[in-house]
């Protein structure tokens, strides 16, 4: 809606803004916010940056060298759907006053500094991203029940990832089994208006949507956005989860983003879609070969398998993300591609025509940052593009049926199955990844991965242990 720190305030005084909101995203893609009287705010600051406390901020600054700078980016500007009094939200880079540049760990400067590697290599000079957020709504009151549920739907004879009918229990009139989301119409579908209040709002501020829908499992959903470049869509992506987060609240429910919350039922996933372009021209389209696929777009998916364990710290971001990863539900665990094929890591839509020819990479989720996931799998696709790395493939039959025994003859790579199987990849193999991501970043990431989350899970039993 702005272009400049001129329209910005002009924008402000036509819609009456009152407060100035500024947001940034730490290393777990995790939204934060301070907010300034409008007042406060002038053509200096917005420009040179504003002031908090870094040192706050899970694995960033140390206390005594806390003081950092949010620089905002006026063309983002929007109005905040949700407060009682108007107000405007920026996305913030941050900016390290010590260095004197954008900071190390900040993951939108990263994605800024990948974007630049990709001019900087002459392979492209646009990155297109069209992330997919998977999400589920649960009833505020019943989540625990709905969570407690899941934990004892146990012990099938045809192993963890039955259908488990016979756990399904009360009254079940108008509501989806188990697998049976996509898509009856209403009474069983009881998400229509949640999900109409919420493509709506998504458009007030700024994406563009093009359908909402409910998603196989129960109480399940996604609303499909138009894709926009790398930094443009991991904004979106944190808009997008805004919106549909406070939709829920503000109508007595939770939303999600969860990749595994329902033991036996399908999982939540943010696939990406992704094409590199130059000079107005889609790099990843050749007509006649497998899918109109170019041979630089094979080698950018052969770069993401080839790094996929250590890609995986981005974008499979945590513990529960490899619960996802196990064959039946969707989701994908074998690193091959295909056309059409949605058991395979990677899919490339049929008949997309010359300009929206793209790869979907199926593996990501939502517990990864999306600035850090997008800038990690572009990385790992220009190196597969210099090196010229061959996926496998094409392979289209369902994966999900590929017997354990042949996956290992024929040495068919899979994602890692654990957290800590990508965190100790990313240690050994991070070198696809500089300079854009920095040594001293990674090494935090994996460090306060392993503290937060993949030691406290692995010292915990679970009611299936017991
Ligand atoms: N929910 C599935 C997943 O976990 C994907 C379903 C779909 O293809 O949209 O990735
Ligand atoms: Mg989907
Ligand atoms: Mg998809």
């Amino acid at each position: 809606f702005v272009n400049n720190t001129e329209e910005f305030f002009k924008y402000c005084e036509e819609n009456e803004v009152k407060f100035v909101d500024l947001r940034f995203t730490d290393m777990k893609g995790m939204w934060h916010h301070l907010t300034y009287m409008l007042s406060a705010v002038n053509e200096d600051n917005l420009t040179n940056g504003m002031p908090f406390d870094g040192s706050s901020v899970d694995a960033w600054q140390p206390i005594n060298k806390s003081d950092m700078l949010l620089k905002p980016d006026v063309e983002t500007a929007f109005l905040d759907p949700f407060t009682a009094d108007s107000t405007i939200i920026l996305f913030c880079d941050v900016y390290d006053i010590y260095k004197g540049e954008l900071y190390e760990k900040c993951p939108r400067s990263i994605a800024k500094k990948a974007l630049k590697h990709l001019s900087d290599s002459g392979l492209g000079d646009a990155a297109y991203f069209g992330p997919e957020n998977e999400f589920f709504v649960f009833d505020d009151v019943k989540i625990k029940d709905e969570i407690n549920e899941s934990h004892y739907r146990v012990d099938s004879d045809e192993g963890c990832w039955s259908d488990d009918e016979e756990y399904e229990t009360g009254n079940m009139a108008h509501r989806p089994r188990t697998k049976g989301g996509y898509f009856p119409v209403q009474p069983t579908d009881s998400m229509v208006d949640l999900r109409a209040e919420m493509m709506q709002i998504l458009e007030q501020v700024g994406l563009t949507v093009v359908l909402g829908h409910h998603e196989v499992a129960q109480a399940q959903g996604e609303i499909g956005i138009v894709f926009g470049d790398l930094i443009e869509a991991a904004d979106n992506v944190q808009k997008y989860k805004y919106v549909c987060k406070m939709v829920a609240h503000l109508n007595g429910k939770t939303c999600t983003f969860m990749p595994k919350p329902l033991y036996g039922d399908n999982g939540n996933g943010m696939h990406v879609h992704q094409s590199i372009w130059k000079d107005g021209r889609n790099l990843f389209y050749k007509e006649g070969e497998y899918a109109n696929l170019s041979e630089m777009a094979r080698h950018y998916i052969g770069g993401i398998f080839k790094h996929a364990r250590a890609v995986a710290a981005f974008t499979n971001a945590s513990t529960n993300s490899y619960k996802r990863l196990i064959p039946g539900f969707e989701a994908p665990s074998i690193l091959t591609y295909s056309s059409q094929n949605r058991s395979a890591s990677c899919r490339i839509p049929y008949g997309a025509g010359e300009k929206a020819t793209r790869i979907e990479m199926r593996f990501p989720d939502s517990t990864a940052c999306p600035y850090l996931a997008f800038a990690a799998m572009m990385m790992a696709g220009l190196d597969g593009i210099k090196n010229k790395y061959e996926p496998i493939g094409p392979m289209d039959d369902d994966l999900f049926e590929l017997p354990l025994d042949e996956i290992r003859e024929r040495k068919i790579p899979q994602m890692p199955h654990t957290l800590r199987g990508s965190l100790e990849a990313l240690i050994r193999d991070n070198d696809f990844l500089q300079p854009v991501f920095s040594k001293d970043m990674i090494d935090t990431y994996q460090h306060y991965k392993f503290e937060t989350q993949v030691w406290p899970d692995e010292a915990r039993p679970t009611a299936f242990e017991f």
